[in-house]
């Protein structure tokens, strides 16, 4: 282990013990070893949780074959930390499971560059979850609406005697709401239950419930219940991030200029709004699959909100503020659990909540959203400046290289040499793969 890294541990050591920081130059530079061996002083991982990381394949047959269906073997993707994050007023070092290369460094440069001013703040709303139960055949559908409502109390009791231990942690079934909806089959009266469903991510629970008092509207209405399921459009579980940028780190107000002008073309078309939001989402989704959430659940979620005034909209927004900085807002559905699903099935997930240091689902729905600031300020910087492919190309030569049959040091000097041709292509890392093979480099 160079001499560099041993200084670096020994303060991370001190860091983590003494000041806390997630502030961590040159971390890119070591190895996977010495990088986990950081993030084992940092988190305080056991003996077995470092060999669980640093062993390939570390989900077992046994459990593939507990969560889902026709397991046939697993697959593995790379995890990531990435570094620099504070997120109110706390260092967090943020693990990230992608395939895509350039995400992890995209992230962790924004997140130092977002320190200056004190890093990223959060707030989020109670852990409410909507379930929805579809009423068909209602001879009136507005005094149905009207004799569900009167029931609301009788409903919601039904509802929570499905989950006492929810009830008993301070969730379950706190409201309900109903709508007549004009649909093409007909008009269909939903009964919505809001249920705080706390830790956890909740389609389980609240399906349960929606089930559950799915008797009791038919006999109330003498309509006819067919579906009985969460709504993945969780607008009553928001997670909010806001940062300031100081204009000084993005060289003057004509960088500042350039990302509102970016952000402004997002608000305007949602053809840019589609990849912009994809750019959050390279973020959040990243730590969604490294604690094991139900990532379908965000996707479906972010994008349903960002179209929710009838428009495709970009999540974020980025402006001026009053001082010339930059002032950036996430806002999103966060669905996110730390009991239940994969979460708690999955031992990498587990390690990945251990490593982010959060102890409720909304603790990591705040750093979630946090990581999607970064990530969508990381995209924008790029794209602004020198155009996000020169980055992007960096990572993917590398990947490339080692496709067409380099190893060892060949793959960087290889990736190098198309980087510095700019002519990041399969058949000229072939090329140079025999080229630099024929006069003897390794
Ligand atoms: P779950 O049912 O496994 O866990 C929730 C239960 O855990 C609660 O009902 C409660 O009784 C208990 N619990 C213990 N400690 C708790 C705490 N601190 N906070 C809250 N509850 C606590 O899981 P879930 O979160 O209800 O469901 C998530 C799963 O449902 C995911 O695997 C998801 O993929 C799947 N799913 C999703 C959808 C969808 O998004 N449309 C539909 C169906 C299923």
């Amino acid at each position: 282990m160079p001499s560099s890294c041993d200084n670096l541990i020994v303060r991370a050591f001190h860091d983590v013990i003494v000041e806390k920081t997630s502030r961590v130059p040159g971390f890119f530079k070591l190895s996977i070893a010495e990088r986990l061996e950081y993030v084992r002083k940092a988190c305080g991982l056991t003996p077995q949780e470092v060999e669980l990381l640093s062993k390939v394949g570390n989900l077992t047959l046994e459990t593939a074959d507990r969560m889902v269906e026709n397991a046939v073997g697993t697959m593995s993707y790379p995890l990531s930390i990435a570094v620099n994050f504070l997120v109110d007023g706390q260092d967090r070092l943020i693990p990230m499971v992608i395939e895509e290369p350039s995400v992890v460094a995209a992230a962790s440069n924004a997140a130092r560059i977002m320190r200056s001013k004190g890093g990223i703040t959060t707030e989020a709303t109670e852990p409410i979850m909507i379930g929805q139960v579809q009423l068909l055949d209602a001879k009136d559908p507005e005094a149905s609406k009207r004799v569900i409502l009167a029931h609301s109390e009788e409903i919601l009791k039904l509802a929570n005697d499905q989950d006492p231990f929810l009830t008993k942690l301070g969730g379950g079934a706190k409201g309900l709401e109903v709508r007549v909806l004009d649909s093409p089959t007909g008009r269909m009266v939903v009964t919505h239950l809001l249920v705080d469903v706390r830790d956890a991510m909740g389609a389980n629970a609240v399906n349960t419930m929606c089930e559950a008092v799915a008797p009791l509207i038919e006999r109330l209405t003498g309509g006819r219940v067919s579906l009985r399921i969460i709504s993945n459009l969780a607008d009553r579980r928001l997670a909010r991030a806001r940062v300031v940028v100081p204009k000084e780190e993005l060289g003057g107000e004509e960088g500042v200029n350039a990302i509102v002008e970016a952000w402004s073309f997002a608000a305007a078309d949602p053809y840019r709004a589609a990849t912009h939001n994809k750019g959050i989402m390279n973020g959040v989704i990243a730590v969604a699959l490294a604690t094991g959430q139900d990532h379908r659940a965000l996707e479906a979620g972010a994008h349903a909100y960002a179209a929710r005034t009838g428009r495709y909209l970009p999540l974020s927004t980025w402006q001026r503020n009053q001082d010339g900085d930059l002032l950036g807002t996430l806002e999103m559905p966060m669905a996110v659990g730390l009991v239940g699903g994969a979460t708690k099935v999955h031992p990498v997930a587990q390690l990945s909540v251990k490593i982010l240091g959060v102890r409720t689902a909304t603790e990591l729905g705040r750093v979630l959203v946090a990581v999607g600031l970064a990530q969508n300020f990381a995209a924008l910087r790029a794209l602004t400046k020198e155009g996000i492919q020169l980055g992007h190309m960096r990572l993917h030569a590398r990947n490339l290289a080692s496709a067409a049959g380099a190893e060892g040091e060949l793959i960087d000097k290889v990736a190098e040499a198309m980087v510095r041709e700019r002519m990041v292509r399969f058949d000229r890392a072939k090329e140079l793969v025999e080229e630099l093979r024929s006069r003897g480099e390794k």
